[in-house]
């Protein structure tokens, strides 16, 4: 008489486990896209000899662009997105990672910014 609960105790706890057990590897997936969402693996990269030279920044907020102040808009209101530079249609790109003409096969974050910023024309 005592088996019968004890038996379906058992049956539930190893349901649980086995729930578990699917569920964690569906964690590292969610986790290995966001990871790889927000750079892509051509993306300039801090260490690239150009973007030194450029003293380009993936974040354009936290670049040089205000000491640099470069004409055509305020400091504040440029980044890549509205850089002549910027290739919207490059080889891989995203609607946060674009093609540069500068970074030739790499991609620069529409948010960035660098020393050769330049108003896209009209
Ligand atoms: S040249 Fe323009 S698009 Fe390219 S990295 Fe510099 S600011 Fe961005």
């Amino acid at each position: 008489m005592s088996d019968k609960p004890i038996s379906k105790s058992r049956r539930d706890a190893v349901k649980v486990m086995l729930g578990t057990a699917a569920a964690i590897p569906m964690i590292n997936l969610v986790g290995f896209g966001t990871a790889r969402a927000s750079a892509p693996a051509n993306a300039v990269a801090a260490d690239d000899a150009t973007a030194i030279a450029l003293k380009y920044h993936a974040n354009a907020a936290e670049s040089e662009r205000v000491a640099a102040a470069r004409p055509g808009l305020p400091p504040e209101e440029q980044h890549c997105a509205n850089c002549q530079f910027m290739q919207a249609d490059a080889a891989g790109a995203t609607d946060e990672w674009k093609g540069c003409q500068l970074f030739p096969g790499k991609l620069i974050n529409v948010n960035g910014w660098c020393a050769s910023w330049t108003l896209k024309a009209g």
